[in-house]
């Protein structure tokens, strides 16, 4: 009998798995959604000029090519359809319970106990658990000083205040990273005045967006094989010239080249260009790809502040440098990106909480499972996020081992990942992550507060859908079995 599956978030991953189930015949899958819509971080990021930075013909699952994307970087209302389109195709819309978040899981010795919150609070049991809750889902709002004291209008990016009209007001923006880069030159044509506030400079290369016309979507669309070659070749580029950059190879000197040449053709002043230039190499922060980014911060209603935020005033931001008089704050501050799965409670084996699991930084099997938590799969999970690649192409192996897994415990009974194998993972991992540029030189999300990279995949993804496309039943054992 096919297995009981939980899926739990209905965004990239999480739709993913549940179409995968689908096309395999296994039914018996339910996906709990928090929201009352699908869609995950693109139903979420709703901010002016949300975009993917990775082109949209890769940023979409290998198995629904589309081939009506309207531009090579299209924005989230049109990512937003491209998910809808596919829970529609594949029909998993119906298998989705919306407004139903999952609080706790817990396993008893054979099941999933999973207790749901929303409208009918109950606990159900199922074989299997698959977390689908992306890494970049709970907002991060920083812990500066007065912010409950702010008398003006006050919201983070991916919370977006659609119903609070920026046009002519005084805007702050906290932070300068890829969603700041997106929506500040959005906004900076109708605000009065906005100020961004930048703790440290990011590196940023063009993003060379264009549109694609009906002939082209047509060529995509009737041209036997031209969309599967356009594909390819944003992977192999991507694979090829960007994954080298970020792991001390060939292509390191190139990547800062590109982006100190697009900061000297965008800034012609010299002394905003010095404070927007990185003390730190390329790709230790997640790299900005973006060509509107620059021109905006040059325009004559847009000012840089780079003096350190010491409080948040009812009128506005006071800096170490001055006071700035603002009706409107808007946090581009980013996720709490190392706390994977949380606030969920997440209990395996033996009662061992995934909290206390994971107390010196989470990580698991490939991304995707742990020791003592059997039977719990995770997508998009610790050390699968990439800083140069589509995360579906990531979320499309995981969901290809978790498949693999399935058919082997349908006739064994739960399964989990064998604790020497876990071991060896980890040290595999340690001396990858060894030479990529993660480590030194800056703080980001990509690690926890005492510098352990948490959220980054340190090889070529080609390594890793090797890794996972392989039947990994020798990495498991059944639970109970000797
Ligand atoms: P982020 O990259 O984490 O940036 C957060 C920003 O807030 C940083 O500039 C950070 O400064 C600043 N900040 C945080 N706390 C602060 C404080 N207390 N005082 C002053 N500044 C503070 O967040 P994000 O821009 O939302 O992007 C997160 C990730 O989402 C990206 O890296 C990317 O992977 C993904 N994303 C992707 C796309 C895409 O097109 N694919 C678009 C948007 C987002 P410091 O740098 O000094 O810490």
């Amino acid at each position: 009998m096919a297995p009981s599956v939980a899926i739990i978030g209905a965004g990239f991953g999480g739709l993913c798995m549940a179409i995968r189930l689908e096309r395999a015949g296994i039914r018996s899958y339910t996906v709990f959604e928090k929201a009352g819509d699908l869609g995950g971080t693109w139903r979420d990021n709703s901010y002016p000029g949300a975009g993917c930075d990775i082109p949209s013909h890769l940023y979409s699952y290998s198995f629904e090519k589309y081939t009506s994307w309207t531009r090579r970087y299209p924005e989230q209302p049109e990512i937003l359809g491209y998910l809808e389109h596919c829970a529609d195709k594949y029909d998993v819309r119906r298998k989705i319970r919306f407004r139903t978040e999952v609080l706790s899981a817990a396993f008893d010795g054979s099941k999933w106990q999973v207790s749901l919150g929303g409208e009918e609070p109950r606990t159900e049991a199922f074989d299997v658990v698959v977390m689908g809750v992306g890494q970049l889902n709970r907002p991060q709002l920083p812990d500066i000083p007065g912010m409950s004291e702010f008398e003006g209008v006050s919201f983070h990016s991916a919370r977006w205040n659609h119903d609070h009209d920026l046009t002519g007001r005084r805007v702050a923006v906290i932070g300068n990273g890829s969603s700041a880069a997106q929506f500040v030159p959005r906004i900076a044509e109708r605000v009065e005045h906005l100020r961004l506030f930048q703790r440290t400079p990011n590196w940023v290369i063009p993003k060379p967006d264009a549109a694609f016309g009906p002939m082209t979507r047509l060529a995509f669309h009737f041209v036997p094989g031209l969309q599967r070659a356009y594909r390819e070749w944003i992977y192999r580029y991507a694979e090829g010239t960007l994954y080298p950059a970020l792991a001390e190879g060939w292509s390191v000197g190139l990547l800062k080249q590109r982006a100190l040449r697009h900061l000297h053709d965008q800034v012609p002043d010299p002394e905003l260009r010095a404070r927007l230039t990185p003390d730190y190499p390329p790709g230790c922060k997640r790299v900005v790809i973006d060509s509107t980014f620059y021109p905006a911060l040059t325009r004559p209603n847009v000012s840089l502040v780079t003096d350190r935020i010491v409080r948040i005033t009812p009128k506005g931001i006071e800096t170490a440098g001055g006071s700035y008089d603002v009706d409107t704050i808007v946090y581009a501050t980013g996720f709490k990106s190392t706390e994977f799965l949380a606030p969920m409670e997440v209990v395996g084996r033996d009662g061992l909480s995934l909290e206390e699991r994971w107390k010196g930084g989470a990580e698991a099997y490939l991304g995707i499972s742990l020791p003592a938590f059997p039977n719990l799969f995770m997508l998009y999970g610790p050390n699968t996020n990439l800083g140069h690649n589509s995360i579906v192409f990531m979320i499309e192996c995981q969901v290809n081992h978790v498949m693999s897994c399935l058919s082997y415990l349908a006739g064994h009974g739960p399964i989990e990942v064998r604790p020497e194998v876990m071991a060896a993972w980890r040290r595999q991992l340690d001396s990858a992550m060894s030479r990529m540029v993660w480590g030194g030189g800056c703080q980001s999300w990509y690690k926890t507060a005492d510098g352990r990279v948490t959220n980054n995949w340190p090889g070529p993804t080609t390594l890793y859908r090797r890794l996972t496309a392989r039947a990994p039943l020798s990495a498991y054992r059944v639970v109970g079995a000797s």
